[in-house]
């Protein structure tokens, strides 16, 4: 860990693009040679491009920000973002900076066990299929290690089995499943490939085993063995807004989360504010959003019912406290990651976190991200921010260029409905006066 020099980041918003490269090459987060990449608009090549998936015919870009302030696990970081969406950098840095005076964020992480799966049918004798594999558990692991010889001579590779048996259901019209588990150590990797590799040479050895049908091998993006969680406290004073006091801030927020436990229709969108930090980074760091998108709204069903992946509550001290636990099977490796401009540039500046690491960062700003998004909705709700930034957006649609952005989006902030037939004619009314 190098030292960083924060006070170089302040009023980072206020600067130009140009200017905010310099004062995070001048805060420690950015080394020298890594500044062209990013003057350069982290350019990702038509060569590279191409090679990355089939039928290229352009490359699609995404701005690319920091969400500063974050003290997660004693450490400072600016956390890179690659999204669409006005007011998630500002929701997180926001939450962050509030939060760094009362400690910041604190993580642990599971140990890092992902989940290979083989799909088995027509099993004629599922009990004794059962014993079977139990008594051949090293001889299953040993051939997938065969498979990936590699991963094992770097301390990883498959190391257990479990069984599971889903029994036919005739309102589905389902016939008996026998589901075997291989756990994995991927160490650095997400592992899908190492995974599935390995899945698919075991099946015909589990065929013979079961005198099944194996129907597929492939990971699970359920990985609930590779768990990441975040915590922070912060004591009631600190909330106080506008007329509300801070007990009464900290006891909305509160309900808001039992809400969000409840009701599903909450619990969506209270996720998906979790998601808009949790992806933003996933992008970032060139990992698979898909994957995390769709291993995050398993887990917040895992009860039976979609809640909240999120806790807010009241400490016997008073303070608020919140707590969000996430899959998260990034890697730092793989994929895409040692090539593409955009995810090479996240790892540096994040100082090239392990995977651990990743995670951890990864789950504090999505609860950053929350705590923001529920502030504002149970005090002055959420469109007096969304809206103001909002109108830049309404502005660019309508045209404006330069200046008249600015301009443009000060008079929708002021007028009295913000939408784009109405950027539309101020910029028009811009332009005549010019
Ligand atoms: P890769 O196969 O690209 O990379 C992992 C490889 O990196 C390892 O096999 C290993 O190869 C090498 N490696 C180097 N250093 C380490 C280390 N310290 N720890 C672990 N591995 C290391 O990626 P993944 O297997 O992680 O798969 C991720 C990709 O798969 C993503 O792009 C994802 O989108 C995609 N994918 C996802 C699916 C899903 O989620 N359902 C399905 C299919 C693909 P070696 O040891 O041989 O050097």
């Amino acid at each position: 860990m190098t030292f960083k020099n924060l006070n170089e980041l302040s009023k980072f918003y206020k600067k130009k693009r140009s200017e905010r490269i310099t004062s995070l090459e001048k805060s420690g987060f950015l080394k020298n040679d890594w500044k062209e990449s990013l003057e350069n608009n982290l350019h990702l090549s038509e060569e590279i491009a191409d090679s990355m998936i089939e039928n290229q015919i352009g490359t699609y870009q995404l701005p690319y920000g920091l969400a500063l302030n974050f003290l997660i696990d004693g450490e400072d970081f600016a956390v890179p973002m690659a999204t669409e969406e006005p007011s998630v950098i500002a929701a997180a840095s926001s939450a962050a900076k509030l939060f760094r005076e009362y400690g910041g964020f604190q993580t642990a992480v599971t140990e890092r066990m992902m989940i290979g799966q083989a799909i088995i049918t027509n099993v004629p004798d599922p009990e004794k299929a059962i014993a079977l594999l139990e008594e051949n558990e090293i001889d299953i692991i040993q051939k997938a290690n065969q498979a990936h010889p590699s991963i094992v001579k770097r301390g990883g590779g498959a190391e257990s089995i479990r069984i599971r048996e889903i029994e036919a259901d005739q309102e589905y019209q389902t016939p008996h499943f026998l589901i075997v588990h291989l756990q994995i150590e991927t160490l650095e990797a997400m592992g899908a490939n190492i995974i599935n590799t390995m899945m698919e040479a075991i099946l015909p050895f589990l065929e013979e085993l079961t005198k099944g049908k194996a129907l597929m091998g492939i990971l699970s993006n359920y990985a609930t063995e590779c768990l990441a969680t975040a915590s922070c406290r912060i004591p009631c004073e600190a909330l106080k807004k506008g007329s509300l006091s801070g007990e009464d801030v900290r006891d909305l927020i509160v309900l808001a989360s039992k809400a969000a436990t409840i009701d599903p229709y909450r619990a969506v969108t209270h996720n998906k504010g979790i998601m808009n930090g949790v992806d933003a980074v996933v992008l970032a760091s060139g990992n698979d959003w898909r994957a995390m998108e769709a291993g995050a709204h398993a887990y917040a069903s895992r009860s039976g019912q979609y809640r909240a992946l999120s806790s807010w509550q009241a400490a016997s001290n008073g303070d608020l406290v919140g707590e969000l636990t996430l899959p998260l099977p990034v890697g730092t490796v793989g994929g895409s990651i040692s090539f593409h401009p955009g995810a090479k540039m996240t790892h540096h500046l994040l100082d090239n976190p392990d995977a651990e690491k990743l995670e951890s960062i990864i789950v504090a700003v999505g609860l950053a991200q929350n705590f923001s998004a529920i502030r504002a909705l149970v005090t002055e709700g959420i469109q007096k921010g969304h809206m103001s930034l909002h109108a830049r957006s309404l502005a660019i649609s309508a045209g404006a260029q330069g200046d008249e952005i600015e301009k443009t989006s000060q008079l929708l902030k002021e007028s009295k409905h913000m939408n784009l037939a109405q950027a539309n004619d101020l910029l028009n009314e811009i332009r005549k006066k010019q």
